[in-house]
């Protein structure tokens, strides 16, 4: 398309509410314009390459038009855990190898390109981590400007991607549901502001996750069971959904079976899974553990848990909470054995591997989300104990030791 048409070029693209099923032509609002429910961008004959592809090579599956803002996210590798798994088929898709180091790239470029195509003045996101900093790097590639608005007293580590892309930082004298209420505000306020706090508010960065699922296909063919960390869950949700175009086009014979991972220390998801529920409660108890980039208690917005709990149960995958014991473990085995760290959300989905290994039909793909230096593993890193020696200690001597430590 050479011409910049009224919607952008997103002519193929309708917004579908997952709710009540009402649809309408692509526009910057975050929820059905009937009933309020979160939506969906679907893509009408959605058209994929053959083999492997660059990210944007999957445009025409993708709700995005005449703009594409690019940061070179996608196509992360897929490295195989053969010293761990020596009977073979279990990998890790490196989400942490994107350019703000998480899987965030992905939605926000296609979010981001999207909000652009569509006449946007600006965005902004209610996020203190790896949101945060993916959008604000993405809306200063599009010359947009950007707002995050997070709660006072946020530590300054938190802000250091979102400051040096240029965002505007609020800083909301109150809580983080007081900042993400603040940015639902803004945009409702000002319709030419689009709120791509995370969660299922943008229907173009849901869509985007498909894209990891065709990367896989792409790799193996079929595809056996993916283990995805969720908060609200729109990483599985869009991974699903790209299985389903797949399947549809038969390129695939058979769904994967889809793992929701979250922290046992906040878990609505996986409790109404274990419970055999319909509908996803908010998480009331404190929120506790490691994984904090998926420690969503969903409090004000369960309705989205309950979306991503429909998804698993449509696809007959699994729910399941995993430890700081079972996080810290799977941490310290995967460094030693394969030489690769990531963030203690994105670690857990090795951990919830381990757990349901039995039952899951391979190739078994972890998707390792997030990078290590996201969310230091501060609890992880103080049980790796260094070797204290005096600096006269002979070298055969420090070898030795060395050599204990690791053979362990
Ligand atoms: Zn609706």
């Amino acid at each position: 398309m050479t011409q910049a048409t009224s919607n952008g070029g997103l002519s193929r693209t309708q917004l579908r509410c997952v709710v009540c099923d009402a649809s309408r032509a692509p526009d910057l609002g975050a929820a059905c314009h009937i009933c309020g429910g979160t939506l969906a961008a679907q893509v009408e004959a959605p058209v994929l390459p053959e083999g492997r592809a660059a990210f944007y090579d999957y445009a025409e599956a993708l709700p995005v038009g005449d703009v594409r803002i690019t940061l070179g996210e996608g196509g992360t590798p897929l490295i195989p855990l053969d010293r761990m798994f020596p009977d073979g088929g279990v990998y890790v898709k490196a989400e942490w190898m994107n350019a703000s180091g998480s899987f965030k790239d992905r939605g926000a470029a296609v979010a981001v390109s999207a909000a652009r195509a569509l006449g946007a003045k600006g965005v902004v996101c209610a996020s203190t981590g790896n949101n945060a900093a993916s959008v604000s790097a993405y809306a200063a590639r599009a010359g947009l400007p950007c707002i995050v608005a997070l709660a006072k007293g946020t530590p300054p580590g938190k802000l250091v991607h979102s400051k040096a892309n240029g965002a505007i930082v609020v800083e909301v004298d109150g809580t983080f549901s007081d900042a993400f209420r603040m940015a639902e505000t803004i945009a409702a306020e000002h319709s030419d502001w689009v709120n791509l706090t995370s969660t299922y508010l943008s229907p173009y960065m849901t869509a985007a996750h498909a894209t990891i699922m065709w990367e896989l296909q792409a790799e193996l063919g079929e595809v056996g069971s993916v283990m995805i960390p969720i908060g609200a869950g729109p990483m599985l949700d869009g991974i699903v959904a790209g299985a389903e175009v797949l399947l549809a086009q038969g390129r695939i014979a058979r769904m994967p079976v889809p793992v929701g991972v979250q922290g046992a220390g906040c878990a609505p998801i996986a409790r109404a899974f274990d419970e055999g529920a319909d509908t996803v409660d908010e998480w009331s108890d404190a929120v506790t553990g490691m994984p904090g980039s998926i420690n969503d208690p969903l409090r004000g917005y369960a309705s989205d848990g309950t979306r991503t709990l429909k998804r698993i149960r449509g696809a007959d995958g699994h729910a399941v909470a995993v430890t700081d014991d079972e996080i810290r473990s799977a941490m310290l085995d995967l460094g030693r054995l394969e030489g690769i760290t990531a963030e203690p959300a994105a670690i857990a989905a090795l951990a919830a591997y381990r757990k349901l290994e039995d039952k899951l039909p391979k190739p078994a793909v972890l998707i390792l989300s997030g990078h290590i230096l996201k969310d230091v593993p501060a609890q992880a890193a103080g049980e790796l104990e260094s070797i204290a020696v005096s600096p006269d200690l002979a070298t055969d001597e420090i070898i030795a030791r060395a050599l204990d430590a690791f053979n362990g």
